[in-house]
């Protein structure tokens, strides 16, 4: 049975396995080994990767990007007629990886290595399992996305003993993490990073600045505020590491020729930048580490293109950043890698990884006053390694006390109502005048995912026990989405195409005005009614002129939208 590892990322996800000695990364129904993690709703049918990221032009109101964001919340989206929660919208791109998988491999797939930001807290991490068994994968082992960048980068420029710093400036989120590298071994030493900072934020900035120096943009609608954002999306990535970059946009009447540089970007992006050097600091720090002491640092996530986040890095640590090469695709490799580890691989079984846990965990003590604010009673500390775990005794605070409430929190904050409340446990005592009062033990075990596992044992040997896992879903919650899923088909990969195709035949009709908007709504027409009639030489006919007229048509578009089509035509 075969093993994959998962890249489940907030913009882009990709999928992977070990095949005659190497991570190989697995090409999805249309030929591209990026899938978009993003989730749309057609009249019932549900779309996901490329057909879906391409609604959200002209559909936004039943399409979903960037969830992984808000895993480990009760958000909901309402897609169409249908809601999901931020789990399901996971559980289907996992499910569409899985489905690539098993076409590509020709076997069936039970089991994934799924990566997670290394900052992901517990719930995160939790929900995250709780996506993949919803889409029938048995997830063994999650592991940090800084932790995987390690590992490809370590197994594939053979770095026997380093130390590393890796950091992975993604779309929505910062991870940083000190690593050693000796013999077989990988020693994660530190992890830390922020779950809202990357790609995004800086877009943002862009945006505002853009926005401040066009005020003829102040009334821009809903579709045009999306097009001019993907614009300065695909300038700033166009930009990359070059000096400067001119792009235009165009709405309506108006045509705003503009051009972005990396001077005025590392200005606007300070804030980001700022945030970066402090937490590159905290990672040096709780690995006990020193600058000189770091042989390399590696850089991995779309962000890290930036030229001046690149320069910015080189100033902080005196020595040039190793961007790896197709940097969007090293964590996936990472988990390839350790799917081949999963599998006892002969040429790779040996290898070995060591994991910490990226908070601080504690309980809420008082130091005797009943009505005392409760502080924090830290009991793992952050960064151990991996499985951990340690044991405490707790004491009553008052007379006849009958029972203790043992809360779990997550955090760096000394009052324990500044951190984050995992749960809590709740165990009878002995009553006892306070002097003679008889504690509780209380362990917290820390599993090889960064699964936490709380147990109270009282004075009598009574047991509480508690996974402190999700309560975002109950048992209920899960069957019912379980079964919702089991009945769930995703589109194969001819309706995939077919999707996709209508729906850049739908964001070209926005674009367009007057007659060739109606010449527009005819290919749509024509399309849609060769597909529906199930005469396949018809379709294929008229399949093959939509693209045509698709290349044809984008070209009298504005240069920068015609760039946009052309391009996701070539992924396919
Ligand atoms: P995640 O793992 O969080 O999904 P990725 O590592 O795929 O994110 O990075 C996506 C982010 O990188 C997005 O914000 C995207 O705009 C940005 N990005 C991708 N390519 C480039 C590029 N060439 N230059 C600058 N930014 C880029
Ligand atoms: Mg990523």
């Amino acid at each position: 049975m075969a093993v994959i590892g998962i890249d489940l990322g907030t913009t882009n996800s990709l999928v992977s396995c070990w095949k005659n000695g190497e991570a190989v990364l697995i090409p999805n129904s249309l030929g591209s080994v990026l899938t978009p993690s993003a989730v749309s709703v057609s009249q019932e049918e549900i779309l996901v990767g490329d057909a879906a990221k391409q609604r959200l032009l002209t559909h936004g109101n039943e399409t979903a990007v960037s969830f992984k964001c808000f895993m480990g919340t009760k958000k909901k989206y309402q897609l169409g007629s249908q809601i999901f929660t931020p789990i399901e919208l996971s559980a289907l791109v996992l499910k569409k990886l899985k489905q690539d998988a098993q076409e590509y491999l020709n076997e069936p797939i039970e089991e994934a290595i799924i990566t997670v930001p290394a900052y992901f807290n517990d719930r995160q991490r939790t929900d995250t399992k709780l996506a993949a068994k919803i889409a029938g994968l048995k997830v063994e082992r999650l592991i940090n996305e800084p932790s995987a960048a390690a590992l490809a980068y370590q197994t594939e420029q053979k770095k026997e003993e380093a130390v590393l710093l890796v950091i992975d400036f993604g779309g929505g989120t910062l991870d940083i993490s000190l690593v050693e590298c000796f013999d077989n071994v990988i020693e994660i030493e530190a992890v830390t990073g922020d779950n809202h900072l990357g790609g995004d934020d800086i877009d943002a900035l862009i945006y505002t600045d853009f926005i401040g120096r066009h005020p003829e943009l102040s009334a821009l609608d809903a579709a045009g505020i999306a097009g001019l954002k993907t614009t300065l999306i695909q300038a700033k990535c166009a930009l990359g590491s070059h000096e400067e970059y001119v792009f235009s946009y165009t709405y309506g009447e108006i045509t705003i020729e503009d051009c972005i540089g990396q001077e005025q970007l590392l200005e606007l992006g300070l804030p980001v930048l700022e945030r970066m050097r402090y937490l590159c600091g905290k990672a040096v720090h709780d690995g006990q580490c020193s600058i000189d002491e770091i042989d390399d640092v590696v850089m991995v996530g779309g962000s890290s293109n930036l030229g001046f986040v690149q320069k910015f890095i080189e100033e902080l640590f005196g020595k040039p950043p190793i961007v790896m090469a197709n940097i969007d695709e090293v964590v996936a490799r990472g988990a390839g890698i350790y799917a081949g580890i999963r599998m006892r691989a002969e040429d790779i079984k040996d290898r070995m990884m060591t994991d910490v846990c990226p908070f601080t965990l504690g309980t809420n003590v008082v130091w005797g006053q009943e009505d005392e604010r409760p502080h924090l009673c830290v009991i793992l500390e952050r960064n151990c390694p991996l499985p951990f775990s340690k044991t405490i005794r707790l004491l009553p605070v008052y007379d006849y006390q009958d029972m203790m409430r043992i809360g779990v929190y997550q955090g760096e904050e000394y009052y324990v109502d500044e951190n984050v409340c995992l749960g809590e446990l709740v165990i009878p005592i002995r009553p006892r005048p306070v002097e003679k009062g008889e504690g509780v033990c209380v362990t917290f075990s820390y599993d090889i995912n960064g699964v936490l596992q709380v147990e109270a044992e009282n004075s009598m040997k009574e047991v509480v026990r508690k996974l402190i896992a999700n309560d975002a879903l109950s048992e209920k919650e899960i069957e019912e989405s379980l079964r919702r899923f089991e009945q769930m088909k995703l589109p194969d990969a001819e309706e995939e195409e077919y999707q996709l195709l209508l729906a850049k035949l739908m964001w070209l009709f926005q674009q367009q005005i007057g007659d060739t908007r109606i010449q527009t709504g005819m290919v749509v027409e024509r399309l849609t009614r060769a597909r529906e009639s199930n005469k396949h030489h018809l379709y294929q006919k008229e399949r093959e002129f939509s693209q045509w007229y698709l290349v044809q048509t984008s070209m009298t578009l504005n240069p920068f939208a015609s760039k946009l089509l052309l391009e996701e035509e070539d992924d396919d």
